[in-house]
């Protein structure tokens, strides 16, 4: 196996250093933090300076971040830097009304680049690559997030992003592409696909595929190689930690590698919030060591994953975490889009004809993931003909569309049709296939 390295020193550090550059790096994370309005109200009384910080003993000082808090931060409750030395941000993509966003100097920037490069070569892309970028551009983090990183390397990009799958698989032929960036469901959506757009395997150059932004199996990794002939990498991240370049599969793919001089792992179990044993699954918490603009500490991703014991044939020394084994709340990633029922049960509540029973149906359409919502009608609406009701769904279907930024598929049902729960409703059926 070709073992390749951005930098093999600082990737295969001794633990004993990777410590002190952690400590250093926590220092000046809660050097910045102090300087934002968020912080400095929540650390009081925890951690008043960075001399406060002497080891890494010290994090447990420091209390939990939590999505709602970056909520309650929009707009700029979390920016360590003057405005003028920001010269980028990002807001969440599916979230119930409030976004959280994140700031970037160009320092920042610079440095996220650094780690989407290292996770490309680390999965053994050159410079003689073809990069066709099929994930979304914009407030997004996975589009500019790779293509930046693999212009480093110097790879050809092609930034399609997504959608559109015959002009994706005519570039791919033309180009002679070698890795893309995809969703699992979309790698599988184009292979469905590909004939019906006059298409087939042999024409294409297809090397690597890194795949992500949403839970897959092992098995969805096997097929997504056996039906294109290539290798498949899990890249792992998210909009508070940046983006992707969080934690990636090297050649080996066994395990995503954290790259932990940029930031803080923490495994924990969600209800002590106690560190959790190797190997045994807890829920993520991250801490930013180099960014600039927008520190966070110990951010509780709510992801369940474990950190794989041993090491890493590659040689490095940055811990690696199983695949994403599920979530602590109920966000649910629907074709790489979040959605959270709650989202669903606001709209729905504020439409008049609606009762107050609904079910919340997802399911695997072909390679895509389908949302169904079933609504039963309010019984003063309801004059025994669901025909007269085209209207209504319409408007059901536009309003979720607007919030969720997915298109549902609607069904009304008669008031009283709906099951119905004695105890906590369990109003989500999710039937694809579970990790
Ligand atoms: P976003 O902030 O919109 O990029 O969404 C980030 C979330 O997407 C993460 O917290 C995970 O829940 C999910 N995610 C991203 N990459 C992966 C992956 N490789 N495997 C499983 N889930 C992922
Ligand atoms: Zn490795």
């Amino acid at each position: 196996m070709n073992v390749c390295y951005q930098n093999k020193d600082l990737e295969c550090v001794n633990r004993s250093s990777l410590d002190s550059i952690q400590t250093a790096g926590l220092q000046f994370s809660v050097a910045q933090a102090l300087k934002t309005k968020f912080y400095a109200a929540r650390l009081k009384g925890h951690v008043s300076s960075p001399e406060d910080i002497r080891s890494l003993n010290d994090l447990k000082r420091i209390p939990f971040t939590t999505k709602d808090d970056l909520r309650e931060s929009y707009t700029d409750g979390i920016l360590a830097t003057e405005f003028k030395h920001v010269v980028r941000l990002h807001t969440s993509s599916g979230t119930t009304g409030v976004p959280t966003v994140i700031y970037h100097t160009q320092k920042d920037l610079n440095n996220w680049t650094e780690l989407m490069e290292r996770s490309l070569i680390a999965s053994g892309a050159t410079c003689e690559d073809i990069f066709q970028n099929m994930m979304t551009y914009g407030m997004f983090t996975g589009g500019l997030g790779f293509h930046y990183g693999a212009e480093k390397l110097g790879i050809l990009v092609i930034p399609t992003g997504s959608g559109n799958t015959k002009r994706q698989l005519q570039l791919m032929k033309d180009f002679k592409t070698t890795l893309v960036h995809a969703t699992p469901s979309y790698m599988f959506h184009m292979a469905s696909t590909m004939n019906e757009h006059g298409f087939s395997m042999k024409d294409f150059n297809l090397k690597k595929a890194y795949i992500g932004g949403e839970p897959h199996s092992e098995n969805t990794r096997k097929k997504i190689e056996e039906l294109f002939g290539i290798e498949a990498y899990n890249s792992f991240g998210l909009s508070e930690m940046n983006g992707p370049g969080v934690a990636f599969e090297c050649v080996y793919k066994t395990g995503l590698h954290v790259w932990e001089d940029s930031y803080i792992l923490e495994v924990i179990d969600p209800q002590s919030g106690e560190l959790v044993k190797d190997g045994e699954i807890g829920e993520i918490v991250f801490t930013t060591l180099r960014r600039e603009a927008t520190p966070i500490l110990r951010y509780r991703t709510r992801d369940l994953a474990s950190v794989i014991p041993g090491v890493c044939p590659c040689g490095r020394t940055h811990r690696r975490l199983s695949r994403i084994a599920g979530r602590t709340d109920d966000m649910l990633i629907i074709n790489g889009a979040n959605v959270f029922p709650s989202q669903i049960e606001q709209i729905l509540m504020k439409v008049p004809e609606v009762g107050t029973n609904y079910m919340i149906l997802v399911s695997k359409d072909g390679a895509l993931d389908k949302l169904t919502v079933q609504v039963e009608i309010h019984s003063k609406t309801f004059h025994g003909d669901m025909s007269e009701l085209g209207v209504l769904k319409h408007k059901i279907k536009d309003e979720l569309k607007a919030s969720i930024m997915i298109n549902p598929s609607v069904e009304l049902h008669e008031p009283g049709s709906l099951p119905q729960f004695e105890m906590k409703a369990k109003r989500v059926v999710d039937s694809r296939i579970k990790i």
